[in-house]
């Protein structure tokens, strides 16, 4: 493993795995224990890491996490049922921005196919 902690599945397949740090994140954007996330290991990404180049974190779940409860998009619970049981549907490329500054990573982001987000077997 890099320590980038993500590894490269196929062309196009990037999974990112879920560090601690990224698992505490969560948890507070969805004011939820972080117990409840213990099961989740990773997301499948289109593309590897990105480096923010406002502050130097590493672009992960969290970011995705933030962007979704900050912009209003989705609600608390639908995003940790997503994140618990899988996402329900496709949702499009999007545009990213680095939860801790705030800065916009380059590039658009989706999740790949139908793998998303990676639990523990
Ligand atoms: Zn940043």
């Amino acid at each position: 493993m890099s320590s980038l902690e993500q590894e490269t599945i196929t062309e196009g397949a990037v999974l990112w795995f879920l560090t601690d740090d990224e698992r505490t994140s969560i948890a507070n954007s969805l004011d939820v224990e972080k117990s409840t996330l213990l099961d989740l290991k990773g997301n499948v990404m289109n593309r590897a890491r990105a480096t923010c180049t406002g502050c130097g974190k590493h672009s992960g779940l969290d970011d995705m996490v933030h962007n979704a409860v900050e912009a209003g998009i989705h609600s608390n619970t639908f995003v940790l049922d997503v994140l618990v049981n899988g996402p329900q549907s496709m949702s499009p490329a999007h545009g990213l921005k680095c939860s801790r500054c705030d800065s916009e990573y380059e590039g658009l982001w989706r999740w790949d196919a139908d793998t998303h987000i990676w639990t523990r077997d």
